[in-house]
C-alpha cells in the first residue's frame, strides 16, 4: 500500500526497503529495530505492539501525496536530500555508468552527453528524461508547504 511512497523516498535519496509480503509483524518489528530503520505502515495494529514506540510510524491518508505529507509531519524529511542517487526499484546506491553501459542508452542521450547512472544490483540504467523530471517535480512539490 505504501509502495509508491517507498519509491518517492528512494527518489529523494533515502535508504528505503520494502517488507516481504506476509512477513509476521514480530519479524518486521525485530528486523526494523535491528537495522535501525523506521517501519512505515498503514496497519494500525502494529502500533499496539510493545516494540512499536520509536520504530513504527503510522501513515494515514489516501493516496501517495497524502501519505508523504503525513510522513513528513511525523518525521523530518528532506525531499531534496540526494535526488536520484538510489535505484528506484531495488534501493541500491547508483554509480556513474561506464562507457560500455552508456552505449546501451538511446542515441540522443549519448549525443547530448547527459549523466547516466547504473544500478550495480539490478543493472538498470538511469538518465535524465521525462520520468526523472516528473519525479523531481514531485519532490519539489513535497518541499513546498504551500501545496
Ligand atoms: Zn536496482
Amino acid at each position: 500500500m505504501l509502495r509508491r511512497l517507498a519509491r518517492w523516498l528512494r527518489a529523494a535519496g533515502y535508504d528505503t526497503t520494502e517488507a516481504r509480503p506476509g512477513a509476521p509483524d514480530r519479524d518486521l518489528l525485530a528486523g526494523s529495530r535491528a537495522a535501525g530503520r523506521l517501519l512505515l505502515t498503514c496497519d494500525r495494529a502494529l502500533l499496539a505492539h510493545r516494540d512499536a514506540p520509536g520504530t513504527v510510524v503510522l501513515i494515514d491518508g489516501s493516496g501517495t501525496l497524502e501519505h508523504a505529507r503525513n510522513l513528513a509531519r511525523q518525521v523530518p524529511i528532506d525531499w531534496m536530500r540526494a535526488p536520484m542517487t538510489r535505484c528506484l526499484i531495488c534501493n541500491a546506491v547508483l554509480q556513474p555508468a561506464s562507457p560500455e553501459q552508456r552505449a546501451a542508452t538511446p542515441p540522443g542521450i549519448q549525443a547530448r552527453g547527459l549523466p547516466v547512472t547504473f544500478c550495480p544490483t539490478c543493472e538498470k540504467l538511469y538518465w535524465p528524461g521525462g520520468h526523472e523530471r516528473r519525479l523531481r517535480e514531485t519532490l519539489a512539490q513535497l518541499c513546498d508547504p504551500a501545496t
